[in-house]
């Protein structure tokens, strides 16, 4: 069985010191190891930014993609191989600011992938300029007057394009973070972790204490992540309190179950050596 050490590789991290991505990047090698997988059988895709740099520190297949694009290279990668537990990480710009499309039709089409998001709520790798998620009044290089756009809900979002596990994760608490990555990459379908993250060297608005007088647990509440509609007004709490765990879990046929070329057999299994592809190449020629 692979031990964290097989999902670590030498070079070590750039973030900067007491990054809250440190917090991140332990949980997901811990729960790649609870959830009893090795390197081989497991791919990650990465966006640009703080988190994408993860690419170089763990040991898994990688595949470090464009601006906004993890999301559609991890469900093609899935639809050839559903044997691999495919993983993306990306930041809250690179999710919900370029490759916003994306993400509502990975959730639409139920593609059977994990998005763990790291969400610090700024463009950190470039400096802190605002994002879809920045704060109302969050200041920044750009802009210095403060955001005056509503941030983006993430959580809203997935729920009403369709996905079928939506949570929310808090880096201060690792251990929490790596019982939904496990919960998250067990289930069969889209599923979704944003990770409140504070960026502590550019954010200094949503910091670890403002987050601490804010954050409650789902579990230790009242609320049944059966029941959709009570999600859905869960998703709204955001202020003086906020939210994490697991607001709605259900399961539901994924994308490749409505494929019959490919339902039960992926693609890197089929014989594929008597199919003449060139009437192909000239069809789109
Ligand atoms: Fe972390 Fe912010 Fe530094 Fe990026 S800029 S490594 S998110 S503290």
């Amino acid at each position: 069985m692979a031990s964290q050490k097989d999902f670590s590789v030498k070079a070590r991290p750039t973030w900067c010191p007491s990054c809250w991505n440190w917090s991140v990047w332990g949980a997901l090698k811990n729960a790649l190891v609870e959830l009893t997988l090795e390197p081989h059988k497991v791919l990650i895709v990465y966006g640009i930014g703080c988190s994408g740099n993860m690419t170089n520190f763990v040991n898994t297949y990688g595949f470090h993609g464009l601006h906004g694009r993890p999301i559609p290279i991890a469900i093609g990668a899935k639809l050839a191989n559903h044997k691999l537990a495919v993983i993306v990480v990306a930041g809250d710009g690179d999710t919900y600011g370029e490759g916003m499309n994306h993400f509502l039709q990975a959730a639409r089409g139920n593609h059977d992938i994990t998005l763990i998001v790291h969400n610090n709520q700024n463009y950190g790798l470039t400096t802190g300029q605002k994002s879809p998620t920045s704060e109302r009044g969050y200041k920044s290089k750009s802009s210095p007057a403060g955001v005056r756009d509503t941030p983006v809900n993430p959580i809203s979002l997935a729920l009403a394009s369709g996905a079928g596990f939506v949570s929310r994760g808090y880096a201060v608490d690792p251990l929490g973070v790596q019982k939904l990555i496990v919960e998250a990459v067990k289930f069969k379908g889209f599923s979704l972790i944003d990770v409140l993250q504070p960026c502590i060297t550019f954010n200094k608005l949503n910091t670890s204490q403002w987050f601490k007088e804010r954050v409650y647990d789902l579990e230790e509440s009242s609320h049944d992540s059966l029941d959709y509609k009570k999600a859905l007004l869960r998703s709204l709490e955001w202020g003086e309190k906020i939210p994490v765990g697991i607001f709605y879990k259900k399961e539901k046929p994924t994308y490749k179950d409505y494929l019959p070329q490919i339902k039960d057999k992926a693609l890197v299994e089929q014989d594929l050596k008597d199919i003449d592809i060139f009437p192909l190449f000239e069809e789109f020629i």
